[in-house]
């Protein structure tokens, strides 16, 4: 994992150390001395993370932190506090000026990994989705614009604490359990059925139990199929830095060390649970986009999933905007017969042939999509029904004069289609009226001998 890391402190000696330890572990370092320098910087330099220091001269850390939340373009880039040892006052600001997470001077170099990476990860998730989420609008696709904010609400979890000393427990407990559902357990067995049981989403474990081993249930985690994906954070003694550094190594993703400061617990809870949250998404959205597969195979036009969707929106545009919208719906005559003439083989081949005359005879805006089998639908933005009607006649006629080419020993087919046409009435007008209007007149038209375009009446 690399990424850029941005070192702000005033005291040249600090930047050093850091970048020194950051570029060894392949972190690409920016630094800045001042806090008006950073502000300037970071939306320029776009760090991944960025590591603060409170005490400057001029803007203090805390401003800095403040105006980097505040500002939507840099809002989203982890911030995590350098603070002196002790100083929980600092801790508490630093939270309340939006800092994602604390490092104390001198600065341990293994809590800076963890904390680096536990946060560029949190991070990367947070890019994954803002591009997920631009695709999707231009798709049209992504009815949630909020994908990226996660809500208070959304931060609360279900968390079971493992951990075998009832005092410990307890007191971790009551630090989280204004704000999470939290549950306790002290038996290492018990808590991995439990956890495989019940849909947790932060496990925080002792790594110094009694009566166990609290690195074997995060590898037994992290191995099994159904749950290796659970946050989990380890809770150690102070020096014990092998313990730390093989609970990383196994994947543990953040720790804690004792005696635990309540505003780290918190905030780390938080970055677990945020990074949880953002993951699930990024699977719903996975699943969603496949099942929202917005185009039709056979003929690479819209389906009827998209233009049920995107119609909507279209009709709403045009209320509110008092712009004109039309409508037509196609159906291809007596489709039924060339199949049972030709084979089914022929009939897609009619039907392709006849998707590319739809996208040949509009616009690009114009929203295109099969509708159902043989019948697709053609929304045109910015269009009157006077337009419209002359576009539809268009194309009928295209269709008519131009046997479809496909696969018959004579190589070329006769086909016409029937299209009834209507335009968006203004305030109280719905998509699903327009769809039953332009319904009625397609019906006209094949009622009427077929192989012709009907506009119906407002
Ligand atoms: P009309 O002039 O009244 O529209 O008559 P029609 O025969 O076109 O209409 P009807 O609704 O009776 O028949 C439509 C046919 O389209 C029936 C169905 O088997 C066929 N069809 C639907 N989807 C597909 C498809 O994906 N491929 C092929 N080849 N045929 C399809
Ligand atoms: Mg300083
Ligand atoms: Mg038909």
């Amino acid at each position: 994992m690399s990424a850029r890391v941005m070192v702000v402190d005033d005291v040249p000696a600090n930047v050093k150390l850091l970048e020194a330890q950051l570029t060894a572990e392949y972190f690409e370092v920016v630094s800045a001395y001042r806090g008006e320098d950073a502000l300037r910087m970071v939306p320029v330099e776009k760090p991944d993370i960025i590591l603060l220091d409170v005490m400057m001269p001029g803007m203090d850390g805390f401003e800095v932190c403040r105006r980097l939340k505040q500002s939507p373009e840099t809002a989203h880039i982890p911030v995590v506090m350098v603070t002196a040892l002790d100083q929980t006052s600092d801790r508490v600001q630093g939270l309340e000026a939006g800092a994602d997470d604390f490092l104390t001077k001198p600065v341990d170099e293994m809590a800076l990994m963890a904390r680096v990476k536990s946060l560029v990860r949190l991070k990367m998730m947070t890019e994954e989705l803002r591009m997920r989420q631009i695709t999707g609008q231009s798709l049209g696709i992504m009815e949630d614009p909020a994908i990226l904010s996660v809500t208070e609400e959304q931060l609360v979890g279900h968390i079971l604490i493992v951990e075998d000393r009832p005092q410990s427990a307890r007191s971790i407990a009551a630090a989280l359990n204004q704000t999470h559902s939290v549950e306790i357990e002290g038996d290492l067995e018990h808590a991995f059925m439990r956890v495989k049981g019940t849909d947790f989403d932060l496990a925080i474990v002792s790594l110094s139990m009694e009566s166990g081993d609290g690195l074997r249930l995060c590898s037994q985690i992290r191995s099994n199929e159904k749950i290796r994906t659970l946050p989990l954070l380890g809770l150690v003694q102070d020096g014990d830095t092998r313990r730390l550094a093989r609970a990383l190594d196994m994947g543990v993703n953040d720790y804690l060390i004792r005696p635990i400061d309540k505003n780290e617990l918190t905030a780390r809870v938080r970055t677990q649970l945020r990074r949880k949250r953002y993951s699930d998404r990024l699977k719903q959205n996975l699943q969603l986009s496949l099942e929202m597969a917005i185009t039709d195979q056979l003929t690479g036009l819209y389906n009827r999933r998209y233009l049920v969707n995107h119609l909507k929106t279209l009709v709403e545009n045009s209320v509110e905007h008092g712009k004109p919208l039309s409508f037509f719906i196609l159906d291809i005559d007596y489709f039924k017969r060339i199949n049972d003439t030709h084979g089914h083989d022929v009939g897609d081949q009619v039907l392709a042939e006849f998707g590319r005359r739809i996208a040949m005879n509009t616009r690009g805006i114009d929203l295109a999509c099969r509708y159902g089998g043989e019948e697709f639908v053609v929304a045109m933005p910015d269009t009157d029904l006077s337009f419209a009607y002359a576009i539809a006649e268009r194309l009928r006629k295209d269709v008519e004069m131009r046997p479809f080419e496909v696969s018959t020993p004579s190589g070329r087919l006769d086909v016409t289609v029937s299209i009834g046409v209507t335009a968006c009435e203004g305030t109280g007008d719905t998509a699903e009226k327009l769809l039953k209007r332009a319904d009625e007149a397609l019906y006209t038209a094949k009622r009427d001998g077929r192989n012709r375009v009907v506009a119906a009446a407002a």
